[in-house]
């Protein structure tokens, strides 16, 4: 399993000169390279003799006029220009397969970023060894111990950092952190109010600071959209806003981190909903409350977490209607608006809270479909299984609320 860790760097100013260098570097190749293949794959379409591009050969063609036409290109590490080629090829290959949009030119202080292959760094406790700069200081030394991948150096806002990718052998029958503690199985709802609520009832807020910082990105947006555009005071305000979107990043990563770390801990099998983001995000009233909540990221962490303690994860397939079915009886309601958070079943007569009532029932899909699905309960395994709803209703009893 790969897993990064991304670690702040702590460059003085001769070493962040060399960082946005590298980075202009890899930008430059990129571009360069995306505007090669346009014309090469235009020319191949009038002359059936051209060869159609590669980023093999568009790197090779880079190689070998560098030193003439870019010998600015010789100060960094060649990985800079090398490795922004090879992810261009990976940008057409997904664009290919359906899985991406056509790849578009890389922008300045947005895609400040370099890559490094494993064999042209190191690690050594706090500190990373890259060419032509030299030993240059991390924040802390990296959590993983495995193979390393790869690394990649990036700028968001006035900070640097670098994502160090490990392969992790993960030991089924030792998982890198203690298992999970034997509080059974949950249930986990995530929405838009609450982040996410539990089977047990627990409900998890979302970051709270969120909403006033939400204000002062509307705010600095204005300051912004009144300043003259590439004035001193406009690339000002600009930082500022820049600043402001990473510390709300960082925030939404942090809880999602600490829900995550919760949940795996606690509980040693995990129920959650199977969300199309995608489909959620053109709702346009919820979009951003959604974004901001991060469901892929907390699907992302809850995956790996869950394998590093041996807990079971059961995606339940996202057509299963987990609000309209009632915990209590299987009764299913033909409709359930969005805005009704409470509600009777008219079967057995539950008062139901929304959310607690979907955690619940994802907590039977997950527990009924482990035993079936993916061999028998502690097998010691750990790993992600997909159900889809049986036709069949489980069976479960609970206290009836009249109410
Ligand atoms: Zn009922």
């Amino acid at each position: 399993m790969y897993l990064a860790h991304q670690i702040r760097l702590d460059p003085n100013n001769v070493q962040a000169t060399y960082l946005a260098r590298a980075a202009g570097t890899a930008r430059f190749a990129y571009n360069w390279a995306l505007a090669e293949w346009k014309r090469q794959y235009e020319a191949s379409k009038t002359d059936p003799t051209m060869r159609k591009p590669s980023e093999a050969a568009l790197r090779r063609q880079l190689n070998a006029i560098k030193r003439e036409q870019f010998p600015w290109m010789l100060e960094v590490t060649k990985n800079a220009p090398q490795m922004a080629i090879m992810q261009l090829g990976q940008a057409f290959e997904n664009f290919f397969k359906g899985l991406a949009r056509y790849p578009t030119f890389r922008r300045k202080g947005r895609d400040d970023r370099f890559t490094l292959s494993n064999d042209q760094f190191r690690v050594d406790g706090e500190r990373i060894h890259i060419p032509k700069l030299g030993w240059l200081r991390m924040r802390e030394s990296l959590r993983y111990t495995g193979r390393i991948i790869s690394a990649s150096v990036k700028r968001v806002a006035d900070r640097w950092y670098v994502s160090i990718a490990v392969d992790i052998a993960i030991d089924t029958f030792r998982p890198l952190l203690p298992p999970a503690e034997n509080q059974g199985a949950v249930g986990v709802d995530l929405g838009v109010a609450a982040l996410a609520t539990l089977s047990t009832g627990e409900r998890i807020i979302g970051p709270k600071a969120l909403g006033t910082l939400l204000d002062g990105v509307r705010r600095l947006a204005r300051d912004l959209s009144r300043k003259v555009r590439g004035s001193r005071n406009y690339a000002k305000a600009k930082r500022k806003l820049a600043k402001l979107y990473a510390r709300i990043a960082d925030l939404r990563r942090n809880s999602l981190h600490q829900l995550s770390a919760n949940l795996t801990r606690r509980f040693h099998t995990i129920g959650i909903e199977d969300l199309n983001v995608k489909g959620m995000l053109q709702n346009h009233c919820l979009a951003r409350a959604i974004a901001d909540m991060g469901f892929r990221e907390l699907r992302r962490q809850l995956e790996y977490k869950a394998a590093w303690r041996g807990v079971q994860l059961v995606v339940v397939d996202r057509w299963y209607p987990s609000s309209k079915t009632c915990s209590c009886c299987g009764h299913r309601l033909d409709a359930l608006e969005l805005a009704v958070r409470e509600w009777h079943c008219p079967s057995c007569g539950a008062l139901h809270d929304r959310d607690v009532n979907a955690a619940i029932n994802l907590r039977e899909m997950a527990v009924s479909s482990i035993a079936s699905a993916c061999g028998g309960e502690g097998a010691g395994l750990a790993h992600t299984c997909k159900v889809k709803p049986s036709p069949a209703k489980q069976e479960s009893s609970c206290k009836v609320n009249y109410g």
